[in-house]
């Protein structure tokens, strides 16, 4: 932590707890004390650590090869894209590795799509966002965040952006011209405190971006692959997107993948040249990929997750009388909102950490919950017990 603290940059304001050993959904630390991780890596680890059938995939492919660099053909790289398109009801897929990435080529892809086929005139498009998103930390990308934090002295900013409330599908179709590409949206924002959007907007946007030739690009970084209790949010609310982002979770928790996944009429105006990535679909990743993908097939992760929504719902709402004054929960996620004059979301979550759980604010007096999705209404009881403790901690 001091070495850290000296030669690292301070980009972070980490808990003060150094993790040594993980498995499952628990994590012990450098002294032993043992974790129940309600963070899961951002949902990065939504099958808990070190998945036996992740690490077999994992350890399998570190014996074959690693990689290749796209200049040449790999084995594993057509059966993952072909897995994951198949998983998401699509024809065509593009890895990247993180999420921002992920994201910056859906941009890229949406404004080429804009150009060659929808025949918006060069440099005249634009890309609807919505207030209080978080797309990752590029440039263009945090050009579109109302975070100041994370927005400001980071200028000049990318242009072409418009943002829009939130839910709000009216406000959505006024921003829409005859310019606009894209509406970039998370079906459920997660850095923003897991804001579920109210019901019937999704289906609008959808309805929306049909009717003015407007791809909808729904960022499932977080969202999807099992948090939201099926296989992705927008699914869920009865919705499929043009273009789905991918990332997180899609590397198992052991290597950075992420992928942007929609039809070929749309992915076709790439071609060879227009973009690429080092790393991209590397062999290691790709085979991690396709073992995600397997664990992800058969649904049970995702109607488990589903299943703990009520569990977790009715653990939680008790704790209105010690101070928790917002709950959203969605699947196997939760932003609660804590009492603001009983402290913020990080004095919680230091509460919480001294209690055996990892947690994370989001801003404010939020936190977020998105355990493993791999864990049990024994845990879940265990998650309350502790939750309540801290609760009680800070009011007295
Ligand atoms: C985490 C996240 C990103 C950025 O992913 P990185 O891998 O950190 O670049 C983008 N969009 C959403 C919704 C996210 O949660």
């Amino acid at each position: 932590m001091d070495l850290e603290n000296q030669y690292g940059a301070h980009n972070y304001h980490p808990l003060p707890v150094t993790i040594a050993t993980a498995e499952g959904v628990w994590v012990e630390d450098i002294d032993g004390n043992r974790y129940l991780d309600c963070l899961a890596g951002y949902s990065a680890l939504n099958f808990g650590h070190r998945h036996p059938a992740l690490i077999a995939a994992a350890t399998e492919q570190l014996g074959r090869v690693t990689l290749t660099s796209r200049a040449f053909h790999h084995d594993q790289l057509g059966p993952f894209c072909a897995d994951l398109a198949t998983l998401a009801g699509k024809e065509a897929v593009l890895p990247m590795n993180s999420g921002a990435e992920a994201v910056e080529t859906a941009l890229k892809l949406a404004r080429r799509w804009g150009y060659l086929v929808k025949g918006v005139p060069d440099g005249k498009a634009t890309i609807i966002v919505a207030d209080g998103n978080f797309h990752g930390r590029t440039i263009s990308i945090i050009s579109f965040s109302g975070d100041q934090e994370a927005h400001d002295n980071y200028g000049p900013y990318t242009p072409g952006f418009r943002s829009v409330p939130y839910g709000d599908a009216a406000a959505l179709e006024a921003a829409i011209d005859e310019h606009t590409v894209a509406v970039l949206i998370e079906p459920v924002q997660g850095e923003s405190g897991v804001i579920v959007p109210p019901a019937g907007y999704l289906p609008a946007v959808r309805e929306l971006c049909t009717k003015h030739n407007v791809l909808m690009v729904a960022d499932e970084i977080q969202s999807g692959l099992g948090r939201a209790g099926a296989t992705f949010a927008s699914g869920r609310a009865g919705v499929v997107p043009d273009v789905y982002i991918l990332g997180k979770a899609l590397g198992g928790g052991i290597m950075p993948l992420s992928a942007v996944v929609t039809d070929r009429a749309v992915m076709d105006v790439i071609t060879p040249g227009t973009h690429g990535s080092t790393f991209g679909g590397n062999p290691l990743a790709a085979a991690i990929g396709r073992a995600v993908v397997k664990l992800l097939e058969p649904g049970d992760l995702q109607a488990h997750a589903l299943a703990m929504e009520q569990e977790l719902r009715d653990r939680l709402e008790p704790l209105r009388a010690h101070g928790l004054v917002g709950l959203r929960v969605h699947g196997l996620w939760a932003g609660v909102d804590l009492d603001p004059t009983l402290g913020t979301g990080r004095d919680l979550c230091e509460k919480l950490a001294a209690n055996g759980v990892l947690a994370k604010d989001t801003h404010g007096s939020t936190i977020r919950l998105s355990p493993p999705l791999t864990v049990t209404p024994d845990e879940l009881d265990w998650l309350t017990d502790r939750l309540t403790r801290s609760l009680k901690s800070l009011s007295a």
